[in-house]
C-alpha cells in the first residue's frame, strides 16, 4: 500500500509539472500569436426567428498554432486575460471584424451587423475611443457593430461601466449582454445599462431537455428581457425542437449549429442569402 501511495504521489507530481510546462509553453506562444498572424476569425450566422434571414454574425477568434494546431478559445482566453494581452488581441478582433463586414458591404452582400466579444478587462474609457477610431478607419456604420459584453463589466466600478455603455450608445453602436444568467448574481444591473440585446446562454438551451421547470425559467428570462425592451438572441440551438420552442416563446434571433457552426469568412458569404426558412 505504501509503494502504491508513493507511486501515486510521483504520478501526481509529474502531472503537475506537465501542466505547468504546458502552460508555460502556451504562455510563450500566445504572447507572439497576434504578431505572427496566427489569429483568425470565424463567423457564426444569427438568424431571424420569424423570417429565417441572416441578421448578423458573431465573430469568434481562433488561434492556429503551427505545431499545436487550432487551440480552442476556452484553453487560452482566460490566460490572455491573466497575461494582460487580451487588450491587444481584442483590438485585433475588433479591427478585423469591422473591416471584414465593411468589405462584405462593398461586395453588396446583405449582412446587417457583426457582433464582437469584449472582455471585461477591455472595458475602459480608452475602449470607447478605440471603437470610434476603428469605425472611422473602416468606414463601417456604427449601427452595424454590436458589442457582446458580459456581466463581468459590473464587478469593478458599476458607475464606470454604466458610463462606458452610455458613451458607446452615443457613438451609435449596439450592445448586448452575453452569457446572461451564468455569472454575476444580481439582476439590478440590467436596468442600469442601456443595452439593446440579451443573449440566452447555451446552458439554458441544454437545460430544456431536462424538464418543465427549466422551460419555465427560460420563459421567465424572455418575459423579463421583453419588459426591458431587449432583443432576445438564443445561442447554441442545435435541434429543430429547440428552434420551435424559442420561436413559440417569442425569441427574436437564433444562433447555433442547427444553422451553422462558426465558419471562415469565405464560407460565410454563401450563407448570407437566401433565408434559412420562410
Ligand atoms: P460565447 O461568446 O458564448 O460563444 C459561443 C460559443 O458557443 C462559441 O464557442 C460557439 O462556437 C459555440 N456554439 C455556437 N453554437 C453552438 C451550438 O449549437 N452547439 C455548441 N455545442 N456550441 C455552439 P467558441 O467559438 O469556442 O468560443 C468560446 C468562448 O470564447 C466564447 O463564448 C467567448 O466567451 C470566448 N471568445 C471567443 N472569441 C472571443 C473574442 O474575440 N474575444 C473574447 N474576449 N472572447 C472570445
Ligand atoms: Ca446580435
Ligand atoms: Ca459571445
Ligand atoms: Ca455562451
Amino acid at each position: 500500500a505504501k509503494r502504491q501511495g508513493r507511486n501515486r504521489y510521483l504520478f501526481y507530481r509529474e502531472d503537475m509539472e506537465g501542466a505547468n510546462l504546458e502552460r508555460l509553453k502556451l504562455e510563450t506562444e500566445l504572447r507572439k500569436a497576434r504578431d505572427l498572424g496566427q489569429l483568425l476569425l470565424h463567423y457564426q450566422p444569427q438568424v431571424d426567428s420569424r423570417s429565417g434571414a441572416v441578421v448578423g454574425a458573431e465573430a469568434l477568434v481562433r488561434w492556429h498554432h503551427p505545431d499545436f494546431g487550432m487551440v480552442p478559445p476556452f484553453k487560452w482566453i482566460d490566460l490572455a486575460e491573466e497575461l494582460g494581452i487580451i487588450n491587444e488581441i481584442g483590438e485585433w478582433v475588433l479591427r478585423r471584424a469591422c473591416s471584414d463586414l465593411a468589405s462584405l458591404h462593398e461586395e453588396g452582400l446583405p449582412l446587417p451587423k457583426v457582433s464582437v466579444n469584449v472582455s471585461a478587462l477591455q472595458f475602459t474609457e480608452s475602449f470607447v475611443h478605440l471603437v470610434d477610431t476603428v469605425l472611422k478607419e473602416t468606414g463601417l456604420p456604427p449601427e452595424a457593430l454590436e458589442l457582446e459584453l458580459t456581466e463581468g463589466i459590473m464587478i469593478g466600478s458599476q458607475e464606470g461601466a454604466v458610463r462606458i455603455v452610455e458613451e458607446l450608445k452615443a457613438l451609435g453602436v449596439r450592445t448586448s449582454i452575453d452569457d446572461f444568467g451564468t455569472g454575476y448574481s444580481s439582476l439590478s444591473y440590467l436596468t442600469r445599462l442601456v443595452l439593446d440585446e440579451l443573449k440566452i446562454d447555451r446552458s439554458f438551451v441544454l437545460g430544456l431537455a431536462s424538464g418543465e421547470r427549466n422551460a419555465e425559467l427560460v420563459r421567465g428570462i424572455i418575459a423579463m428581457a421583453k419588459s426591458l425592451h431587449l432583443e432576445i438572441v438564443v445561442e447554441g440551438v442545435e435541434s429543430p425542437g429547440e428552434l420551435a420552442f424559442f420561436q413559440r416563446e417569442g425569441a427574436d434571433v437564433i444562433q447555433g449549429y442547427l444553422f451553422s457552426a462558426p465558419v471562415p469568412l469565405e464560407k460565410l458569404r454563401p450563407l448570407l442569402q437566401p433565408a434559412y426558412f420562410e
